[in-house]
């Protein structure tokens, strides 16, 4: 197995201590993540993503398991998850997504207290390109110029619920 050094790593593990929940400030306050803020779902960009385009999809409600959304919320959040699917196919054209929930620090969730769904897009080839992607200086670049992409999109987005 190949070691890839990653420093932001540390960064994040840092940096989430301090913090608190991500997507709970990110409801209070406007920041450069936070691409939808709708009545029960939300999409944040991975501030530390595995790749370009790694968002984070999360109900209003500081909840950490699926059965404690009620039936709209369910209904609200992957209709999000679908969404946001969507303006990626249509802004950065990647030939596949892994989208998932981690549920529990033991499944590799950096935040377990408030569920989220992951979205990451894949492109062909791209298990070479996430090593530098992890790389500290070019991540902040790629943020900046996905949220730019991205936020027009999510800007007038009607959810079904
Ligand atoms: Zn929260």
């Amino acid at each position: 197995m190949k070691t890839v050094w990653a420093p932001w790593r540390i960064e994040y593990i840092l940096e989430n201590k301090k913090e608190g929940c991500i997507f709970c400030n990110a409801l209070s306050k406007n920041d450069d993540l936070t691409l939808f803020k709708g009545k029960l779902s939300m999409v944040v960009m991975n501030k530390f993503p595995y790749i370009n385009g790694h968002l984070l999809v999360a109900p209003v409600r500081h909840l950490s398991s699926l059965d404690g959304l009620n039936k709209r919320e369910k209904t609200d959040l992957l209709d999000l998850v679908d969404k946001s699917i969507g303006i990626l196919k249509l802004t950065m054209k990647p030939d596949g997504f892994n989208v998932g929930l981690n549920l529990g620090k033991v499944a590799g969730a950096g935040i377990e207290e408030h569920l989220h769904f992951h979205i990451v897009p894949r492109w062909f080839g791209d298990t070479n390109a996430l090593a530098v992607f992890a790389d500290v200086r070019v991540i902040p670049e790629h943020l900046k110029a996905t949220y730019t992409n991205l936020k027009p999109h999510f800007k007038n987005l009607k959810l079904s619920t």
